[in-house]
């Protein structure tokens, strides 16, 4: 079926497999930025393996959340330069990114007692394979053990205009998901989305089965706001001096930026301790784009 954005001719794919018990409903929503893939294929992938006669609730799901923006493979939409994941909650009366953003606000959400949002670095940048959580959202912490992610990052905020602080104003737990990107789907990151949604579906109850014990990952806090990562102030070329989860101090090199002709015109130094979660791994480079994040790693 299909969600019709009111004012657009946009259509959001939803899918919804609903089980033969009564239960928990788990809404999970891939492509909310048009460049991720790891997500929508991980969807397809764990719908086709789901079995309604044994499933005590619901999954519900919109694999691509942005289709504009994944018809042009964007982060961003073409037809207004909007971030769906900084417009939440939306306005039926806006712009085509925020008329999405309130359809799924309005008409998504509120149908689910847990929330998941899987994005991943999309085609400009590099980051861990995590699964990310507002600490104080209580449920939102086991769940991530739960999903099994190599990495597992606690925010002590979330900025607002998120699908999941949408999430958390309704009081709905969530997580959202990161992964490699580049435009690409790494099998390991797709072995990862897929056993973590079979795996927070079993811990919410709605699939038979247990949880085994996965290896102990990799634990960050800190902001996860990539809008504030360092920034280069003009375009070139740019070679990373580092790599995710690099652990490094303040004033190390994290990369340097590059004219036409090779010749170095700005490097990024870290301005913390922290280690590498983001990195732009595309080597053109616009004035403004994230170029490098760090956060704190938990001992
Ligand atoms: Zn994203």
């Amino acid at each position: 079926m299909s969600l019709a954005v009111r004012g657009t001719d946009i259509h959001l794919p939803v899918i919804a497999v609903r089980g033969a018990h009564p239960g928990k409903t788990l809404l999970v929503s891939a492509g909310v930025h048009g460049d991720e893939y790891e997500g929508v294929q991980a969807i397809f992938d764990v719908i086709a393996a789901l079995n309604p006669a044994t499933m005590h609730g619901s999954l519900l799901a919109v694999p691509v959340a942005n289709p504009p923006a994944f018809w042009n493979i964007s982060r961003t939409s073409p037809l207004d330069d909007g971030n769906l994941a900084r417009v939440f909650p939306g306005d039926p009366n806006g712009s085509p990114t925020q008329a999405i953003a309130y359809a799924f606000d309005q008409h998504l959400l509120g149908l689910a007692d847990f929330y998941i949002d899987l994005h991943s670095a999309g085609v400009k940048w590099l980051m861990p394979t995590l699964i990310g959580y507002h600490e104080a959202d209580q449920q939102a912490a086991p769940a991530a053990e739960a999903f099994g992610a190599p990495v597992i990052w606690k925010h002590p905020h979330i900025a607002p205009g998120r699908t999941v602080s949408a999430a958390n104003d309704r009081r709905i737990p969530s997580l959202y998901a990161e992964a490699r990107g580049s435009g690409r789907i790494h099998p390991d990151d797709l072995h990862v989305y897929r056993r973590g949604l079979h795996r927070l579906l079993t811990h919410l109850g709605i699939t038979p089965g247990d949880l085994p014990r996965l290896p102990n990952p990799i634990r960050l806090t800190g902001d996860g706001n990539i809008d504030k990562g360092a920034a280069a102030t003009q375009r070139g070329f740019l070679t990373p001096r580092v790599e995710l989860l690099q652990s490094v101090n303040t004033g190390d090199l994290l990369g340097t930026l590059h004219d036409l002709w090779g010749r170095e015109i700005e490097r990024f130094l870290a301005p913390c301790p922290g280690v590498v979660v983001l990195i732009h791994a595309c080597p053109l480079v616009h004035p403004g784009e994230p170029l490098f994040l760090l956060t704190e790693r938990i001992a």
